[in-house]
């Protein structure tokens, strides 16, 4: 069989960071409360890690007294959040990667200057809560089919999802130029982050080029889920896997070759784990 690896695989340059700066915390700080608003990156391997070196994970700031920590995790923290905890006088350690952050002041200076704004994403994921923390009246569509009836001012601030796949936001620009005369000043922001857009180019390549393709990383990750969807628009044989268990039932099918790639929030370690596996089938 043979393998092909995209050259993205592992963490994206914000996970990294993300991960870093919390590992760091829990060595240096072993006797304090470590809590961490959410999900500090999406991976359960890298998580179930973190909390075994002490990291709490919450939905609410409730419980949480002063002297702790609180992480805000790496795809950033709506601001009613980051208020609570500044008023109980939280150690708050912010890892947003700093792609997220730029996107959160491209969306603060369009509202400060009254531009009505569009997000391409998914409203309930926590990136897009935090916009909409900053700017409470932005309108969120998942896709383009969702703007047709909506009404637009005269100007219009669009951005995007980090993790957003490309041809959704270039066929929302291209309706919204088509079809809504009344937008007299259209600002587009391309917030597709580097990475995201690179992994979701090479697995097009993949899918075109193998005979099955191997996406490791979480089904709770955004980004994972969309390299998926791109590749099946390629490949019927594309497959989303967490770990190793989900592997063995793949490798049945005796592919002749199959592409790797992995999501943004997937360690290194698992896939050389999966490629260690699959190089046994030879
Ligand atoms: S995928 Fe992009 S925006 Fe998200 S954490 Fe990684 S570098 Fe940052």
């Amino acid at each position: 069989m043979r393998v092909v690896l995209a050259k993205h695989i592992g963490f994206c340059s914000g996970v990294r960071r993300a991960v870093k700066i919390v590992e760091d915390l829990l060595i240096n700080n072993k006797k304090e409360n470590i809590f961490c608003f959410g999900a500090v990156i999406h991976n359960q391997q890298v998580l179930e890690k973190l909390r075994k070196q002490g990291l709490k994970e919450v939905s609410s700031l409730k419980t949480i007294k002063s002297p702790a920590y609180l992480v805000l995790p790496s795809h950033g923290t709506s601001r009613d959040v980051i208020k609570l905890a500044k008023q109980k006088r939280l150690r708050i350690v912010d890892v947003t990667c700093p792609y997220v952050a730029s996107v959160q002041n491209i969306c603060k200076r369009l509202n400060k200057a009254g531009y009505q704004i569009l997000i391409l994403g998914d409203r309930e994921h926590p990136e897009i809560k935090a916009l909409l923390s900053i700017a409470p009246k932005a309108k969120v569509v998942n896709r383009t089919g969702e703007i047709k009836d909506l009404d637009f001012n005269l100007r219009l601030g669009v951005i995007s999802q980090t993790t957003q796949s490309k041809e959704k936001f270039l066929s929302l620009i291209n309706y919204l130029l088509n079809n809504k005369p009344l937008i007299k000043e259209l600002r587009i922001f391309n917030t597709i982050c580097l990475d995201s857009l690179s992994r979701q180019k090479e697995v097009v390549k993949l899918a075109k080029q193998n005979e099955a393709v191997l996406i490791i990383g979480s089904k709770f990750s955004a980004n994972t889920k969309r390299l998926l969807g791109i590749s099946l628009k390629f490949n019927s044989h594309s497959y989303l896997i967490e770990g190793l268990s989900s592997l063995e039932q793949i490798l049945k099918n005796n592919f002749k070759s199959i592409g790797i790639i992995s999501g943004a929030s997937t360690p290194d370690w698992l896939v050389r784990e999966i490629i260690e596996r699959i190089k046994k089938e030879d």
